[in-house]
């Protein structure tokens, strides 16, 4: 996003140093007043902008417990204290923001997650995390009177860059994983998570599910950029998730036979390569009969030798479709089609489902009630889409009920420097989220 247009005034001036236990709304107005979510949000983004970005690739490098993570994290904690919120870290390392008393349940809570992939782009997870708060400055310019209390979350190693799984807050605050599995995990430079987290200044002792935690929460909303082109395709600038879609990993292995790339004539060959290719092909065409998604992105050739017939090709196919018939679907085809071009080289197949996540259907209550406060005012039906992509939104959908918005991307890249919202669209973002918390937590 460019910075130009609104000079908010810095939400860092007259901070607190540690806020009420309990602030309710509205807020007494700072010195400067309350600044609307729309001017907030710029003020804040363009101080988030250069943490952890890398100078050659514009790209971040925000991964989990290192120097960026730790320097988002500080500025979130900024955040929750310039706004008199009660701050706190979960024993997960979870970062809270708390506009009201946690105790009485029922919370309503929005946010997402501040670290990246390698060379990742601003907007997955900073969006959720910066609208959130410029979402409550709007509500306190409403002077908006709240029945519920409202957090703010960011939840930690969302990406999974460091330690090689995704969503690791939010999957151990729901219990999805157990504090050994926490334990076990390792970086690249075989640093574990807790150490980590210890020389980040944490406390990695209490890891584990955090029921209580959940059972006060009644609603989490988070806010996140599209990671695809339907809401360009629709023309909207925020739409609503329905669900996301389930998907898995398969491993091909074509086995054949290695022989002398110049002097085995062609059919004497068992060319684990070309069904291989026509499998990738089927793949592509598979996914277009049925709206799926199907990607062989990854491979191991053996020997690997540029003169040589290989003996093994192994590719991994990654594959998300709208629905399980769907993704069965598509999966079924190529694998019917990666045995009959298996067959047909003499080439022997095993195809190894490595991975899989079913489905995750956002609450249908949760999700009816954004489309009806959004549009209440407007007349206008805000699109309800699909998404193959994981969020915590996700991880957390199977224990409270959960909905996501999303912000339109113009070109749909994601996971790259190049990933993109405009800023009008970001400033409908805060406004539809604002209203969404409104909606469910005013008086
Ligand atoms: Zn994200």
């Amino acid at each position: 996003m460019s910075e130009n247009g609104n000079s908010p005034v810095g939400a860092g001036g007259s901070s607190p140093s540690a806020g009420p236990a309990v602030p309710t709304l509205p807020l007494a107005p700072r010195n400067d007043g309350p600044q609307p979510g729309g001017s907030s949000f710029h003020e804040m983004w363009r101080e988030l902008r250069p943490i952890g970005r890398h100078p050659d690739s514009g790209g971040y490098r925000r991964y989990a417990w290192t120097g960026a993570d730790l320097e988002c994290r500080d500025w979130f904690e900024e955040q929750a204290r310039a706004r008199g919120l009660a701050y706190e870290v979960d024993r997960n390392g979870n970062q809270w923001a708390w506009l009201g008393d946690p105790a009485a349940g029922d919370a309503v809570v929005t946010g997402s997650h501040l670290d990246s992939v390698p060379d990742g782009g601003a907007f997955d997870g900073p969006l959720g995390v910066v609208s959130s708060f410029a979402a409550l400055d709007e509500l306190r310019a409403r002077g908006t009177d709240l029945a519920r209390p409202l957090a703010v979350v960011n939840f930690g190693d969302e990406e999974g860059a460091r330690f090689g799984l995704a969503c690791v807050g939010s999957r151990l605050t729901a219990g999805a994983l157990t504090t050994e599995q926490a334990h076990r995990l390792t970086d690249a430079d075989g640093t574990s998570l807790p150490r980590a987290m210890e020389a980040a200044g944490y406390d990695p002792e209490a890891l584990g599910a955090d029921p209580e935690r959940l059972a006060r929460i009644g609603a989490f909303v988070e806010l996140h950029v599209e990671q695809g082109r339907a809401l360009d395709l629709t023309g909207d600038p925020v739409g609503i998730a329905s669900a996301i879609w389930p998907h898995g990993r398969w491993r091909f292995d074509f086995r054949g036979e290695a022989n002398h790339a110049g002097t085995t004539r062609l059919a004497d060959r068992h060319d684990p390569m070309l069904p291989y290719a026509e499998t990738v092909l089927a793949a592509r065409r598979e996914a277009g009969h049925t709206g799926a998604v199907a990607t062989f992105g990854k491979i191991a050739v053996e020997p690997n030798g540029v003169n040589a017939i290989p003996s093994l090709v192994r590719g991994w196919l990654d594959s998300r479709a709208e629905d399980q018939t769907a993704l069965d679907t598509v999966v079924g085809g190529i694998e019917k089609a990666a045995r009959a071009h298996a067959d047909a080289h003499g080439v022997g197949l095993d195809v190894v489902r490595e991975s899989f996540t079913p489905v995750v259907e956002f609450d249908h209550g949760l999700r009816d009630e954004l489309a009806r406060i959004l549009g209440k005012d407007t007349g206008i039906t805000v699109p309800v889409l699909g998404t193959g992509a994981g969020h915590d939104a996700g991880i957390l959908s199977g224990r409270i009920p959960t909905a996501m918005l999303f912000v339109r991307n113009p070109t749909g890249v994601s996971h790259s420097p190049a990933e993109f919202a405009a800023e009008d669209d970001c400033v409908a973002g805060v406004l539809a989220l604002a209203d969404v918390l409104e909606g469910l937590a005013r008086r």
